[in-house]
């Protein structure tokens, strides 16, 4: 591949002993496919996605090295021969379209996040530090421990190798295990692995000696570390410049990210919201570049091939981490390359489908592209023709209706979508106006263009009824249209100024100064007004009736939320139920005590009470054909379940008709 467009990112990057074809890199990242430790066809379907799209190099996710280093019940692990059989199908599988295949070699210490049996893990770190986030309290490694992990990390290279993997990455990002080590405020050891910065060192220096001296010269073999851990407790930039200056002769490349995942805040930037700039590490790319001889492979929220490549222009990088840039469109390589620019479904950011789902404990998956980790059930994106086409009436243009629209228009069914207002969107359009989460409406972006590319034909300010339906006379009908905000019933016994959230993120109306909010589903919403009011100026009380403020969040943007609403001084108030109001004061029933909470001198109460179907055509048309329901017509969920919806219902209709 070449791209006139883009010079940079097509050269191809030596590597050690492996030349990578371009410089895009899907960084090591779990996904929650794999099963018993092992690669099985859900975790190959996956990556295949991406090396079939062009992606130069694939990290896999992280392998255990170790008995001690499962860190989740999905981890990968390489610490006994029969892992080597699927290891293998997965280089074959990347080699067959060009990409370089690496795996990681991993030990978390003490951050297990999980375990298969669901009993707390013992877990060991350098030192017994506790950990802040998981509330894990490790054990001391023994020196006799010490050794048999070093010993698994080099037996787990040599199977990796023996089974084609091209190179290894020794994880020591984000308060793993060699950074643990590395680290004086987790390592307070007194004997040749703690005390001095030499010291320190050794484990990571044992580690990455024992691994080159089993491997072959051209195995590659590089090392992930976190430029900054970002955390007050964590591995800061200067310590970790000098770990990478007295190891650069040792490795074939350095691949930097950012972060801890040893606390709340610094977990963000495992993988930072679209609250955080894109491309952030630029700078730091840039500043390790100049102090190394070895290749600086760079991460950070590169969205688009336009960034990466002004980032390698601008010797910020050597290759760009462009995960979920490829989780969002493996294809986007080659939409690259070919210059279709336009057609590259650009990530926003959001976190929900992807991390937000591996916190659940779930496969991954990108609310944009639901095929992504369903490869075994939607194939690789590319949409079987019909023999008969059909016509097809989608009413709604929300996320559900645009992408079940575009699902079968690209089956060569001839597809119209009707929309009553004068813009495509649905709640995304309200979802943009929160402060900080503008690229969401990139959603409205790149959904319209796959109407566009396949040959929807679109009605704006169209509002359907019966009478047209039958005018119409489809074969197929699929109502979308969407929800309005959900009113609970409560006690009014006063003025007070009562509003939904939809009116204050449309400026409709303006509050008094004293704001409660009232956040049932605990999600963007409630978070999002209570910001937008702090910074107006309103003093503001957000009543949750969950545990905390954005329970139903992704993990890292829920955290970056409750740090931009902390230092807006709201008060988050949790365990509320409303109950009622009059002119000045906002009852509560505290939902675990039932005992009753009263806010007081309030001006306005804002209602995030979540929504209700507007399925108001769904009976008259019942009685003439049977419609498909999605989205939030069918139930009130999140954008996530609409475009899933889209695509589920728009596959129905594929295979009825094929
Ligand atoms: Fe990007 Fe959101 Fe998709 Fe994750 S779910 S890959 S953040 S668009």
């Amino acid at each position: 591949m070449n791209s006139e467009l883009f010079p940079n990112l097509f050269t191809p990057l030596r590597l050690g002993g492996k030349e990578i074809k371009n410089r895009i890199m899907s960084t090591g990242h779990d996904t929650t496919l794999p099963t018993h430790g092992e690669i099985n066809d859900a975790y190959l379907a996956y990556q295949e996605s991406r090396a079939r799209g062009g992606v130069g190099l694939i990290v896999l996710q992280v392998t255990g090295v170790h008995e001690t280093a499962r860190y989740t019940s999905h981890s990968l692990m390489a610490t006994e021969d029969s892992c080597i059989t699927g290891y293998q199908k997965m280089a074959e599988v990347c080699h067959r379209y060009g990409s370089t295949v690496f795996a990681q070699l991993f030990h978390p210490g003490r951050e297990i996040m999980e375990t298969e049996t669901g009993l707390l893990p013992v877990a060991y770190s350098a030192s017994a530090t506790p950990q802040e986030r998981f509330h894990v309290m490790p054990r001391e490694l023994t020196l006799e421990l010490i050794e048999e992990i070093v010993k698994g990390y080099a037996d787990a290279a040599l199977r990796l190798e023996s089974a084609g993997i091209d190179g290894v990455e020794i994880v020591a990002s984000h308060g793993y295990l060699p950074s643990q080590f590395l680290n004086p405020k987790v390592n307070q050891r007194s004997d040749q692995y703690g005390g001095s910065m030499e010291n320190r060192f050794r484990f990571l220096r044992d580690v990455i000696d024992r691994v080159r001296g089993t491997v072959g010269v051209d195995f590659v073999v590089g090392l992930r570390i976190s430029c900054d851990e970002l955390d007050d407790n964590g591995l800061p930039a200067e310590e970790v410049a000098a770990a990478l200056l007295a190891l650069q002769d040792k490795i074939d490349y350095v691949s930097v990210t950012a972060g801890t995942s040893a606390s709340l805040g610094g977990a963000i930037h495992i993988v930072p919201p679209m609250t955080v700039e894109n491309a952030y590490l630029a700078t730091d790319g840039k500043r390790l570049k100049q102090s190394l001889k070895i290749p600086v492979l760079v991460t950070g929220r590169i969205n688009q091939p336009q960034e990466a490549e002004a980032m390698l222009l601008r010797g910020e990088a050597d290759m760009c981490g462009m995960t979920r840039a490829l989780i969002c469109d493996p294809r986007m390589p080659e939409k690259a390359a070919q210059g279709r620019t336009d057609d590259i479904r650009a990530c926003i950011g959001c976190n929900q489908a992807c991390i937000g789902r591996f916190h659940k404990g779930y496969p991954i998956s990108c609310i944009q592209y639901p095929e992504s980790g369903r490869e075994l059930r939607f194939g690789f994106g590319d949409i079987p023709r019909c023999a008969n086409p059909k016509s097809i009436t989608v009413i709604g243009g929300g996320p559900a209706g645009m992408k079940a629209a575009s699902t079968m228009a690209l089956a060569g069914h001839h597809v119209s979508l009707y929309e009553a207002e004068g813009h495509l969107g649905g709640q995304v359009r309200l979802a943009q106006l929160i402060p900080g989460r503008s690229e969401f409406g990139g959603l409205i972006t790149n959904l319209s263009r796959e109407l566009e590319v396949a040959n929807v034909t679109v009605h704006k300010n169209c509002n359907v009824d019966l009478e047209l339906i039958e005018e119409i006379n489809p074969d197929v009908v699929i109502i979308a249209t969407g929800a309005k905000p959900y009113v609970p019933d409560f006690e009014r016994l006063g003025e007070m100024q009562v509003l939904s959230a939809w009116d204050i993120l449309q400026s409709k109306v303006q509050t008094g100064s004293n704001v409660v909010i009232a956040d049932w589903r605990c999600d963007w919403v409630g978070i999002g007004v209570a910001e937008l009011l702090a910074r107006n100026g309103c003093s503001v009380r957000l009543a949750v009736n969950g545990l905390y403020a954005g329970e139903a969040l992704p993990a890292y943007t829920r955290d970056h939320s409750a740090a931009k609403l902390q230092q807006l001084g709201v008060k988050v108030i949790p365990y509320m139920r409303l109950y009622g109001c009059d002119d000045d004061t906002v009852y509560f029933q505290h939902t675990a005590s039932k005992e009753p909470v009263f806010l007081e001198e309030v001006n306005s109460l804002i209602l995030c009470q979540g929504h209700s179907s507007k399925d108001d055509l769904v009976e008259p048309v019942s009685n003439r054909l049977q419609p498909y329901l999605i989205g939030d017509c069918l139930a009130p969920r999140t954008a996530e379940e609409a475009v899933y919806d889209g695509l589920r219902v728009g596959w129905e209709v594929i295979d009825r008709y094929k």
